[in-house]
């Protein structure tokens, strides 16, 4: 599997920093963003090294989408927003500050202002609670019964 040892997500993948986990399979993994722009902010990665959208190969990126479905699904039986955003940034013009591929699925109450992601740090016990809470909601069973 591709790694770049300079990239902070690699870093994750390969354990060599800490994150708090929520979900992770062959290629992909998803922890909490450590500046959540939201409560239940959750970042979802290619476990290669991919800098974005244009070189992503076409089995990470339909990993990802699988694992983000799975993610939103269990976010929204934890945490019950009224609605989630799922986004991804391509370039620094753009705003990616972190060069491999990641969609972040954040959660958006009515009427909440959403500001810009990857500004402020969270508290690390309540990213801790949240995590707790999206695990339990994937360990639940039917959690992800919708259509497939
Ligand atoms: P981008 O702007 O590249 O789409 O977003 C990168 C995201 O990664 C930001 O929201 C930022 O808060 C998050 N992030 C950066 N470094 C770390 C880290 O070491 N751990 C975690 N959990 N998130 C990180
Ligand atoms: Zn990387």
């Amino acid at each position: 599997m591709q790694q770049n040892d300079n990239c902070i997500f690699c870093k994750i993948v390969q354990r060599r920093i800490p994150c708090d986990k929520v979900y992770e399979d062959d290629s992909t993994l998803s922890f909490m963003d450590i500046n959540p722009a939201s409560e239940g902010h959750t970042l979802v990665i290619a476990k290669a090294h991919f800098a974005s959208l244009l070189d992503i190969d076409e089995a990470s990126l339909v990993a990802v989408a699988v694992a983000s479905r799975r993610l939103a699904r269990a976010i929204q039986a934890a945490l019950q927003p009224d609605g989630m955003r799922v986004g991804q940034f391509n370039g620094a013009a753009a705003g990616q500050t972190v060069f491999h591929y990641h969609l972040h699925i954040i959660p958006v109450r009515a009427g909440q202002k959403v500001g810009s992601h990857g500004r402020t740090p969270g508290q690390p016990e309540a990213i801790r609670q949240v995590a707790d809470k999206i695990r339990a909601a994937l360990a639940s069973p039917g959690s992800q019964d919708a259509a497939r």
